[in-house]
């Protein structure tokens, strides 16, 4: 793909419709004041849209510059000509190639595609991990009859995780899951592919973000769970 398709496959405009967004930038700097990386290594997003203007887009993806951008949504959110911002940056991330993905993303993307998850942990032992966790809940009084549901079908909520709380913070999910318990909810927590963060939207790359999201409504699917639940 080169960068003149780039433009035109992505829709980078918002009411001044599809096209350059030369056309349509004010050069205003309300994205620059909303946006918490402005000023960091001389990050500022009118950069992005300026290298967007040239055409530039695989230098960005080649640059560090894209790889600053938090994909937090702020700069569009104020941005009075809807500037698609955040596409520009999947787009160019895209264009960069694989090589320039941060290793933590691009290993986490490995071995989601490989397992379900971004640890690359076996379904043994995220059970272990989470079994473990419930065990030590019904020790807390007044959750003495705590039972961890998963894979349960016909839940009305399916929890799916950020793999920190598996990993470094799982006294968090006994926070979670002692809301639920109290609030008498219908919930389910998938026993593999349990990964709710999809990195495949940090790293701009397509097919990644839409195995992500296969993968919840696969479980929702396959559990008959009828809302989704995403504790951060
Ligand atoms: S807020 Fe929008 S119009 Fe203003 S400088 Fe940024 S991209 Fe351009
Ligand atoms: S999405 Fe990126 S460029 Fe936009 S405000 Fe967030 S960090 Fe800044």
């Amino acid at each position: 793909m080169n960068s003149t398709e780039v433009l035109s496959h992505t829709d980078l405009s918002g009411p001044g419709g599809g096209g350059n967004p030369a056309q349509i930038c004010l050069g205003c700097g309300t994205c620059a004041s909303a946006c918490p990386m402005t000023g960091i290594e001389g990050f500022d997003p009118r950069r992005i849209v300026r290298l967007g203007q040239l055409g530039r887009f695989e230098e960005l993806g080649e640059s560090s510059l894209a790889w600053l951008c938090t994909m937090c949504g702020r700069c569009q959110e104020g941005c009075p000509m809807d500037v698609r911002i955040t596409d520009m940056i999947r787009e160019a991330r895209d264009l960069g190639g694989e090589k320039t993905v941060p290793q933590a993303i691009g290993k986490g993307i490995e071995m989601f595609m490989e397992t379900g998850n971004n640890l690359g942990l076996p379904d043994e032992d995220f059970g272990f991990i989470v079994e473990d966790v419930a065990e030590e809940l019904t020790e807390e009084p007044g959750f003495e009859d705590f039972v961890l549901p998963v894979d349960k079908e016909d839940a009305r909520l399916l929890f799916t995780l950020h793999n920190k709380l598996v990993n470094t913070q799982n006294e968090d999910l006994k926070h979670w899951w002692k809301i639920l318990h109290a609030a008498g909810e219908s919930w389910t927590l998938p026993g593999s592919r349990w990964e709710g963060v999809n990195w495949g939207f940090f790293s701009g790359q397509d097919q990644v973000l839409k195995a992500g999201v296969d993968t919840i409504v696969g479980n929702m699917e396959r559990l008959r769970s009828r809302g989704l639940m995403y504790p951060e």
